[in-house]
């Protein structure tokens, strides 16, 4: 374990970020106070743990400290980070700041790597991605527009990855019409609060909206054309994740009511991979939805891959790399995976590694490495896709980071709004959130519960904390 004694109860957060990127398997323990404050947790210190001490933190500069720790501990490791000391998940928004502040490139590249110690790779990277974010981002204004998101929490089944609010839809078949009912009465909340402003841009995500039947689709879409003034809207995204949800009927009805954007997503382009994750569809599902989804006349399609999924080594990356060329995709986002000890899909693999069931050792078989990332951006960039947004993930060790690859003209600009923070997005359904975007970098957020029953109980509180949220 490491233990880290700060005198200021100020930076635990960066200071511990950074600690872990040096050295991802250890235990951080940060301290904010003098040694001998915490008897509980310096009870668990012993002799073969590191200790260090910085003092001083009160009056010293947050960016001051983290260098000073990134020196010692490249200089202790011998190592060096290719985000630099930057701990944040969105170092693309550092670039754009620097930009706004009317920097050059030249300078913002210079301030990248001697401030923040950011690789000349990851530093072309962010500006190359904050100039097509800007470019993107050209007609919105921020202040007097907002866009809209609009969770539909069911999936045919849940990965054993999930960290999204989804609930299988065959238990929750009986409740969809009511909670369609529910988002209804939210979206009359928009339309009576939003109506002086323009909206720019709706994403309807989940769980997988798809899970909806075509009917239902319809009713939902078909209640915000009425209510709300969708002149303006520059993109309506429906995520249409698994495949296995995917039918001609609902591609039909969404591009009939004016959807024009959607995701099918592989994550894999390996059978064996699918069934290992708890996918439970097939590539050859995943081709027909998509190829399906052409016919329909969508043109604007994302997937969505995983890298460093259980099993996948480079020669499965190119696997999936070379199959989703086939497709030509519009839109190609690049996730790592992390894969926790204690987390179902670990426990999953663990009792398959038991049973002799499992080619490789589980921990030789959930990384993500910086082959794999090469491929996939190699994969992108023959495609014909340019990088537009970028996201580090929390407590991640080493490079890793999730990035969106697009078709000039393709690029998504609810995931550029949502990335860099700086309109406000209102959300509607169980699990989302909402944020009210200040100018000047002040951002405020409320939550609707994740529970569906609990959702539908409290709606009126839910949209009463909207309301006091835009008051
Ligand atoms: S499709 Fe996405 S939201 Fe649904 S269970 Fe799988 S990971 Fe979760």
């Amino acid at each position: 374990m490491i233990v880290i004694y700060l005198d200021f109860d100020k930076y635990q957060y960066d200071v511990h970020s950074l600690f872990k990127a040096f050295y991802p398997e250890e235990e951080i323990m940060v301290l904010p106070g003098e040694k001998g404050s915490f008897p509980e947790k310096e009870a668990k210190i012993t002799d073969k743990d590191e200790v260090y001490s910085y003092s001083g933190i009160e009056h010293i500069e947050k960016n001051q400290l983290k260098k000073t720790i990134y020196e010692e501990l490249s200089g202790e490791t011998g190592k060096k980070l290719p985000w630099g000391n930057l701990t944040g998940i969105r170092p693309t928004r550092i670039a754009m700041s620097f930009m706004e502040e009317g920097k050059n490139d030249a300078e913002v590249e210079s301030l990248m790597k001697n401030t923040y110690f950011v690789s000349d790779e990851k530093t072309k990277l962010c500006l190359e991605i904050a100039h097509r974010e800007k470019e993107v981002l050209k007609g919105i204004d921020y202040e007097n527009g907002y866009s809209l998101y609009i969770g539909i929490p069911f999936c045919p089944t849940t990965c054993l990855y999930c960290s999204f609010t989804s609930y299988p839809i065959v238990s929750y078949k009986n409740m969809v019409d009511d909670y369609l009912s529910c988002l209804e009465k939210e979206i009359d909340y928009v339309a009576e609060n939003f109506a002086t402003k323009t909206l720019d841009t709706i994403y309807i995500g989940g769980g997988t909206p798809t899970t909806l039947e075509p009917h239902q689709l319809e009713r939902l879409i078909g209640y915000l054309k009425d209510k709300l003034d969708m002149s303006k809207v520059k993109e309506f995204t429906v995520e249409s994740g698994r495949p296995d949800s995917i039918t001609r009927e609902k591609l039909r009805a969404m591009k009939k009511m004016g959807v024009d954007r959607i995701s099918v997503n592989p994550q894999t382009m390996n059978d064996e991979t699918l069934k290992l994750i708890g996918r439970r569809h097939t590539v050859a599902q995943l081709v027909d939805a998509f190829n399906m989804a052409r016919e329909e006349g969508f043109d604007n399609i994302n997937m969505d891959i995983i890298l460093g999924l259980p099993g996948e080594t480079a020669l499965e990356v190119s696997h999936t790399i070379e199959e989703i060329k086939k497709l030509s995709p519009d839109d190609l986002t690049v996730h790592s995976l992390a894969i926790k000890r204690g987390s179902k899909l670990y426990e999953v693999l663990h009792e398959k590694e038991i049973k002799g069931e499992l080619k490789v050792p589980i921990l030789q078989s959930i990384n993500n490495t910086e082959e794999m990332m090469e491929i996939a951006a190699k994969g992108a960039r023959d495609m014909g896709l340019t990088p537009y947004y970028l996201y580090r993930q929390k407590n991640i060790s080493g490079n890793f980071e999730n990035t969106g690859y697009a078709r000039e003209g393709k690029a998504g600009i609810y995931n550029i709004l949502i990335n860099e923070e700086v309109q406000s997005i209102v959300a509607l359904g169980a699990g989302t959130v909402t944020k009210r975007v200040y100018g000047g970098g002040r951002i405020e957020r409320c939550d609707n519960v994740k529970d569906v029953p609990l959702y539908m109980e409290n709606l009126q509180e839910m949209i009463d904390r909207k309301r006091k949220l835009f008051k």
